[in-house]
């Protein structure tokens, strides 16, 4: 099997991009072969300086790695579309030898007056086909002498194929299955500019032929043009070996139908791309999931269950895992929704798993940063205490705020709630109880204690525990608090308790 990602360099990769990357990464793993990186930037106009840099880092970062491509050589190179550039001509020149493509001089007004004339005789979308190529100028309509006269003359032109008449275009897609088009309703596609340069159709299949691709898994956008492709094939005789074609689903918005966009991403705050993206005209840097502290894995595994399932109920996969599940089989034909919640979804599952270990390093520059000193043996015990609580390892600061910094306010819905009755009462006799300990301080002793206090209010410690809560964090919720009282040292709690108990209402 060799398969290809190629990518046109027109700016950074949407999501949808790194998924067919992904695909065709995880079926080439699992069935043995080569996963190829090629460029294609035949279309200069649109080309963006930085994309293709960016395209290879973004893939890097998300463990896709290539065998061959742009960035890595191979037997098949060059890999980008403009140094191969000289070699399209002859394949080009090859169909119009053969009568499957002609020579087109129109100019770009005689095109424009061409569709109006269409439009003003009621056709909704005119186009250059067996119809209107007839009152057109090239190698078909013209003279023949004339045709040589304006191919010495140097005249300017362009490569279109020659769409046949009254012919049905079977596909086989591996996931759409059978796909059947008339011709009649494909029109005369360029092939070659008058720039000199291919255009993609042409390119992509001679590069699929010459590089020796088995499996064309790509978006479902490439659909439309897939029938032209197998004409083409069909022209240059290689039929035999023409690839098999796969296209992937469509993203979908998170909140309903339509293409998935970068807007979707800009309403709610949140990243797009997998890396970091600089606009090369403002400089405008834009980070990306890695910037915003997502896994790499987590990105992934969500990415491989847009339009892909495993067939159970499983939800978490590693890249090994990924590759071993992995078959066209199991894509679907509809768009998958690209929900934002569901990628924080799994990076929180991505953490959960994470040692206490490997997140001592990045919690503790977290913590340098704001300024807040830890001990190392306190740091290892409050991580555990808040992990379940983060997405983002960047989320520990602000689970870890009322560690450092005594609450400025107090929640106002348990305030409401949770602070009156017996409540006042309990709180000075726990505050004298931990004052006067004599034992050693820990979450036990302070539950303990808790306990006690209100059971000597005939109150059950169940219902006053959010109280308790308010006083020292200011907060609703938050980490197991008696560990986390233990860890903030009793002198500590104690001084918030009198705070909280000389601030709020008695009664
Ligand atoms: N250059 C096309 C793109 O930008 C590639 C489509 C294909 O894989 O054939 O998506």
């Amino acid at each position: 099997m060799r398969v290809r990602f190629a990518p046109s360099p027109t700016g950074p990769l949407h999501p949808g991009g790194v998924r067919t990357a992904l695909f065709n990464y995880l079926l080439v793993r699992k069935m043995g072969g080569q996963l190829v990186l090629r460029i294609e930037d035949t279309d200069q106009t649109r080309f963006v300086p930085g994309a293709e840099e960016f395209i290879i880092e973004s893939l890097s970062w998300c463990g896709i790695e290539f065998d061959e491509g742009v960035h890595k050589g191979g037997p098949y190179g060059p890999y980008r579309q403009s140094e191969r550039k000289a070699m399209y001509r002859q394949y080009a020149m090859q169909l119009v030898e053969s009568g499957h493509a002609y020579y087109a001089f129109d100019t770009e007004k005689e095109l424009d007056t061409m569709r109006e004339q269409f439009k003003a005789s009621g056709v909704a979308s005119p186009q250059y086909n067996a119809i209107s190529r007839v009152r057109m100028k090239n190698s078909l309509s013209l003279p023949s002498d004339e045709v040589a006269r304006r191919l010495e003359t140097g005249e300017p032109y362009v490569i279109r194929f020659k769409m046949p008449r009254g012919r049905e275009v079977r596909v086989q897609d591996r996931i759409r299955g059978l796909v059947v088009v008339q011709t009649a309703q494909l029109d005369d596609k360029v092939l070659f500019k008058s720039d000199g340069m291919p255009t993609y159709h042409l390119a992509n299949v001679v590069d699929d032929r010459l590089m020796q691709i088995t499996h064309v898994i790509r978006g479902e956008e490439w659909l439309p043009s897939t029938p032209l492709h197998v004409l083409l094939y069909e022209a240059f005789g290689w039929l035999e070996t023409m690839p098999e074609f796969a296209h992937l689903p469509l993203l979908l918005k998170p909140d309903g139908d339509g293409k998935l966009s970068k807007r979707d991403g800009d309403r709610l705050g949140l990243p797009f791309y997998a890396t970091e993206w600089t606009n090369p005209e403002t400089g405008e840097k834009m980070p990306g999931y890695r910037e915003a502290g997502y896994f790499p894995e987590a990105y992934v595994n969500f990415l491989a269950l847009l339009g892909w399932n495993p067939g159970d109920n499983r939800e978490i996969f590693g890249m090994d895992e990924l590759i071993q599940a992995f078959g066209l089989e199991r894509v679907n034909k509809h768009g998958a929704r690209y929900d934002f919640t569901k990628l924080q979804w799994f990076n929180q599952q991505y953490l959960r798993s994470r040692s206490v270990d490997s997140l001592m390093e990045p919690c503790s520059q977290l913590l340098i940063q704001k300024g807040w000193e830890l001990e190392d043996s306190i740091l290892r015990a409050l991580i555990p205490l808040v992990m379940d609580r983060m997405v983002l390892v960047s989320d520990f600061i602000q689970e870890v705020r009322s560690f450092f910094e005594e609450p400025e306010s107090y929640d106002e819905t348990v305030v409401a709630k949770k602070w009156g009755g017996v409540f006042p009462a309990v709180l000075e006799d726990l505050i004298r109880c931990y004052e006067s300990l004599h034992e050693d301080w820990s979450g036990t002793t302070a539950e303990a204690l808790f306990k006690e206090a209100a059971a000597r209010q005939g109150a059950s410690p169940g219902s006053l525990l959010q109280g308790l809560r308010l006083a020292v964090t200011g907060q609703a919720s938050g980490p197991a608090l008696f560990d986390w009282m233990s860890l903030r040292g009793r002198s500590a709690c104690v001084a918030r308790l009198r705070r909280a108990a000389s601030t709020l209402p008695t009664g």
